[in-house]
């Protein structure tokens, strides 16, 4: 069988682009997706008690790419949304990421913004280079806040010490001097009204697009031909681990009921240092749903399992490199979103980089004008 445009996975960045070319160009578009539902890591769906989950852990859509924000504006209406996390951490429960608050609770103290500043210069340690995510965060916050709030989650949540994990890691987490106590500062934040699976249904709801679940796509990669393939699983697995297997960081997801109308304080809560999971998401107040029950959801970070975070440190970024190299001299294969390019991307990062995949390369080859 001959299809025009083939996508391998149906997550976020498979559907964008599947979207794209089934509405922009008018072309049919074969998606092959081997779990049982289209999302991938965004899928969210009613467990057996009515309440909506996100099977694949919390996902809170923020970003400050307006383009973005607007092409999922047209599949979705959001619920405003500002995401707080509060971290356990010598019996208080502190804001995530560190604001005034979170070292006033911590401490005991009553310091001003200014203060905060001030307080922060004087325990962190000056460097003449940020290396590691260790590096990170004693250079903006010192040791104590460092062994409190990011060591043991860190290694917790990789396995390994911070040391060995590029900076891109914990700079995800900012550190301020003032009273925002927002998980993040991003213009758009918010959840999708229906949740991700409605959101993404309505993507894919062109007849031009064919989907194919349970189906992976090495099963029937010798039975089809295509003009263009986008790949959008993991690279080594499409180039059969020719040059080696390449680590993903994977999660127990561990769900529990409980018959009590709030569980916690916050939508997550954060374990730094106590117990084997890292953090505590309550479904109920990431979407605000009305039940007499709720349900929470404990993170486990295992080394085996479900590929769900490329691993950020040198060595496999260096390995990967050899891949890259393998993709670079592809005419017809596109390699699109986390896992295919092995990078730690959140939702509008691989949408955006659907939406430019499609404008700078397939539109043109294409030959339609946009
Ligand atoms: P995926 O969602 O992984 O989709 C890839 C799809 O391809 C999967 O469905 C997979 O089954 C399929 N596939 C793989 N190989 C094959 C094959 N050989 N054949 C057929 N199908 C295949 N981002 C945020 O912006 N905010 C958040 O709050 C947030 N929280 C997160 C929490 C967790 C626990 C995790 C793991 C991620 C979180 N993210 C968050 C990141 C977000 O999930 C990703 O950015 C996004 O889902 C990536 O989309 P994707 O299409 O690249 O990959
Ligand atoms: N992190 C930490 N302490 C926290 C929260 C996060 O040390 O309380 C570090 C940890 O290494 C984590 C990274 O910061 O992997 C990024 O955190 P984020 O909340 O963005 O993780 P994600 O939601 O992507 O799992």
């Amino acid at each position: 069988m001959h299809y025009h445009y083939v996508i391998a996975g149906a997550g976020l960045s498979g559907l964008t682009i599947a979207e794209r070319i089934a509405s922009e160009l008018n072309e049919k578009v074969l998606v092959v997706e081997k779990r049982s539902h289209i999302g991938g890591n965004v899928y969210d769906s009613y467990n057996e008690e009515g309440i909506l989950i996100h099977n694949y852990g919390p996902h809170i859509f923020h970003t400050n790419d307006e383009g973005v924000y607007r092409y999922l504006s047209r599949f979705t209406k959001w619920n405003d949304f500002w995401h707080r996390v509060l971290s356990y951490v010598d019996g208080n429960l502190v804001p995530m990421p560190v604001s005034v608050e979170t070292i006033n609770r911590l401490y005991n103290l009553s310091l001003s913004c200014g203060e905060i500043e001030a307080f922060l210069s004087s325990r962190a340690i000056p460097m003449d280079e940020v290396k590691t995510s260790r590096d990170v965060a004693l250079s903006k916050v010192g040791t104590d806040l460092y062994e409190k709030l990011f060591m043991n989650y860190t290694r917790k949540q990789w396995g390994v010490d911070p040391s060995e994990l590029d900076t891109s890691v914990i700079s995800r987490i900012p550190v301020r001097t003032n009273r925002d106590t927002r998980y993040f500062a991003d213009r758009y934040q918010g959840m999708p009204k229906y949740g991700y699976t409605r959101m993404c249904e309505n993507m894919i709801a062109n007849p031009n697009i064919k989907l194919m679940l349970n189906t992976d796509f090495e099963e029937i990669r010798d039975e089809i031909t295509y003009d263009y393939l986008i790949y959008t699983g993991p690279t080594d697995a499409y180039y059969h681990y020719k040059y080696g297997k390449m680590a993903y960081r994977s999660l127990n997801f561990v769900f529990e009921t409980y018959d009590m109308e709030s569980y916690q304080e916050a939508p997550v809560v954060n374990y730094p240092n106590d117990y084997d999971f890292t953090r505590i998401t309550e479904f109920k107040k990431l979407t605000w749903q009305d039940h007499k029950k709720t349900t929470i959801l404990k993170e486990y970070p295992c080394a085996e399992g479900e590929p769900y975070y490329p691993f950020p440190t040198k060595e496999y970024q260096e390995q990967f490199l050899k891949y890259r190299e393998e993709m670079e001299k592809e005419t017809n294969v596109y390699f699109l979103g986390r896992l295919a390019q092995y990078r730690y991307f959140n939702m509008d990062a691989v949408v955006r980089q659907a939406l430019d995949l499609f404008e700078q390369k397939i539109r043109p080859a294409n030959g339609k004008e946009g």
